[in-house]
């Protein structure tokens, strides 16, 4: 898990996060909704390790403290054009041919190796990149609107895929999206970032909202 203790984060002339304190229990699928600009990229990054708070920490707590603690999926797909898909999954690492094989049928790309991503559409490179994400095994997945850009049949392809991946490894997850639908199918707990801070934390109900009747849908979108 990942205790956030006081986290607060200024811009040369800007303060975009003050006094976000959170605790995320290990296992836990954490979504952040919030407006364009009130730092989810930022709080995301943090957490990554990426970029150092101005103010606060993050401690990582249990089995988080040891080993790979994060890996993030970004807002684009940060593929590198003139690597192969199987080179972008395993890049920056020692090669991991076998692993990286599996982890491209798991999402849905066997065969598709040797392609440049440039071949591949842009749900594919998504999937890329959370299969390289995924390589690491890391105890935190950070999900910065990973399905953002995709048309909705995709996105829902997509959300189906990480479920399945994460039922056979389950992690802790931050996921940051703009889609509340999205929030409400995926997540264990919803939490609210605006210019005040956490402003809503709500928690659904293991048996997925997916299973649910509308007007338990309806209630938790009119509580965001
Ligand atoms: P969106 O939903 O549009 O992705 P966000 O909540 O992820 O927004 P951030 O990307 O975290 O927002 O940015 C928060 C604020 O900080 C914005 O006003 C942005 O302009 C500013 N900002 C982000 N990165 C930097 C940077 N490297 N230097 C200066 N300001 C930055
Ligand atoms: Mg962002």
């Amino acid at each position: 898990g990942l205790d956030l203790v006081d986290v607060g984060h200024r811009y040369r002339d800007k303060t975009v996060l003050h006094n976000v304190n959170l605790n995320i229990e290990p296992g836990e699928f954490v979504t952040f909704l919030g407006p364009s600009g009130v730092g989810k990229s930022t709080l995301l990054r943090i957490i990554a390790g990426l970029e150092q708070p101005t103010q606060g920490a993050v401690v990582p707590t249990g089995a988080s403290a040891d080993g790979p603690i994060s890996r993030m999926m970004f807002q684009e797909d940060r593929l590198l054009p003139w690597r192969s898909v199987i080179d972008n999954v395993q890049l920056g690492t020692r090669r991991q041919e076998a692993r990286s094989r599996e982890l491209l049928r798991e999402v849905g790309l066997a065969g598709r190796e040797k392609d440049w991503p440039a071949e591949l559409s842009g749900g594919q490179r998504q999937r890329v990149a959370l299969a390289r994400a995924l390589l690491h095994q890391p105890h935190v997945l950070l999900l910065d609107e990973p399905f953002g850009a995709l048309d909705a049949i995709t996105r829902v392809t997509m959300q189906q895929l990480l479920e399945r991946v994460l039922a056979e490894q389950p992690r802790t997850v931050l996921l940051v999206t703009h889609d509340v639908e999205e929030a409400l199918i995926l997540s264990d707990r919803v939490l609210l970032l605006t210019d005040q801070g956490i402003t809503r934390d709500l928690r659904i109900e293991h048996s997925r909202p997916r299973h649910r009747g509308d007007a338990q849908l309806a209630a938790w979108k009119e509580e965001l």
